[in-house]
């Protein structure tokens, strides 16, 4: 069977050029880049060429970049690395998230108050899963340690005005950050103008390795070591490098910065056929997030008297590669905490799929899936 991949906000493919890139390093540049002979300055020598090349391409000179493990690890170490450097040096221990935020933030904020003494508030979104930004006005005092707001929503797809919130947050003194692993595949990232502190990436999102990310900051924030040990990223986290990931993960975004450039208007067009089609076809069906203000690539809906689970093996026994929104959730028969924070309701929330688009995504793959879909849908609730 030809099978169809339309979950690009689960994972991509391992871009072609990017693998090439690694391949040498894996091969012959295998040294530890923290010994002091020849081979550990060779591999060190990789890993700064990749920290520059990660701050030219973000615009990111009044920031470090800190190599992680990935989108889950830049989130905790931001989070809670971040609260906890901010109570310690000025006694806040707040925390505010929006309602929206992906598990990795989610978690690590309810960790921080159940077993670290911290105070937290969810921020209220609109239907559209924007933060509301008189909510965090009123929420918002010297007490807050750090605000967490996602950029990209992985589930609904809805981009949040991160400069706005920024600003907010600037005017109390309080340090944001903000998710942005879907927004770097998806909006050109410039850092000096995005104006959160701190901002989290992972590779596999756009077309890079996997176990591989980034948690890029302001110089002057010190985060607490999240994986304490060796000196690694400035003494803030501890381990040899992923040497091989960092470098095809620095390869991934400037190949993936290219690829917007040229392939956007593609991508923005498919994606609104896919979703004027399925809304066309499939009676009760609603989209779920932004109508405009959303990631190229993004669709996401609800279908009244639908199970998501039981739709996405549907679809995928019939070829298509699609998720229920988010790929922490699979098995979970509770509705998306991110779908009832718009207000839906929660029967409602069981019939979500979300169907996301990248660089392999033709005209065809969309028609072939709008073909299936409206009598699938139909069988289901029959
Ligand atoms: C995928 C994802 C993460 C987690 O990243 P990993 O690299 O898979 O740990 C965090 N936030 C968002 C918005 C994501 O889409």
């Amino acid at each position: 069977m030809d099978r169809i991949y339309l979950d690009y906000a689960a994972t991509t493919p391992l871009d072609a050029e990017v693998l090439n890139a690694m391949i040498p390093v894996y091969r012959e540049n295998f040294g530890n880049p923290s010994s002091s002979h020849f081979f550990g300055q060779a591999a060190e020598g990789a890993v700064e060429q990749a920290r520059s090349g990660i701050a030219k391409l973000l615009n990111a000179k009044n920031f470090d970049i800190l190599f992680t493990s990935g989108g889950s690890e830049s989130d905790n170490l931001a989070l809670r690395g971040t609260a906890m450097a901010e109570r310690r040096k000025r006694g806040a221990n707040r925390i505010l998230v929006s309602a929206v935020e992906h598990p990795a933030i989610l978690a690590t904020a309810k960790q921080l108050r159940d077993e670290f003494g911290f105070e937290f508030e969810i921020l209220r979104v609109d239907k559209f899963g924007q933060v509301i930004l008189e909510e965090l006005e009123k929420n918002l005092t010297e007490s807050v340690a750090i605000v967490s707001v996602i950029h990209g929503n992985n589930e609904i797809g809805t981009v949040n005005p991160i400069p706005e919130i920024a600003e907010i947050c600037h005017s109390k003194g309080v340090l944001l950050h903000t998710d942005a692993v879907q927004a770097a595949a998806h909006l050109d990232l410039d850092l000096e103008q995005l104006g959160a502190d701190l901002v989290s990436i992972g590779a596999h999102k756009f077309y890079g390795p996997k176990g591989v990310g980034a948690l890029i900051k302001r110089k002057e924030i010190k985060p607490l070591p999240q994986i304490s040990g060796g000196k690694q990223e400035g003494g803030i986290r501890a381990g040899t490098h992923n040497v091989p990931g960092i470098v095809g993960m620095t390869v991934a975004l400037r190949r993936q910065t290219e690829f917007r450039a040229a392939e956007y208007q593609n991508i923005v067009q498919l994606r609104d056929r896919l979703i004027e089609g399925v809304l066309q076809s499939v009676s009760g069906s609603t989209l779920t997030g932004h109508p405009t203000k959303r990631l190229a690539n993004h669709a996401s809906f609800v279908f009244e008297g639908i199970n998501g689970n039981e739709l996405l093996i549907n679809l995928d026994m019939a070829g298509f590669a699609v998720s229920s929104g988010s790929a922490c959730k699979v098995g979970n028969p509770s509705p998306s905490e991110v779908l009832l924070a718009l207000g839906i309701d929660s029967n409602l929330a069981l019939g979500s799929l979300r169907v996301t688009l990248g660089r392999f995504s033709t005209q065809e793959h969309a028609d072939r899936f709008l073909e299936v879909l409206p009598g699938m849908v139909t069988r289901l609730r029959g």
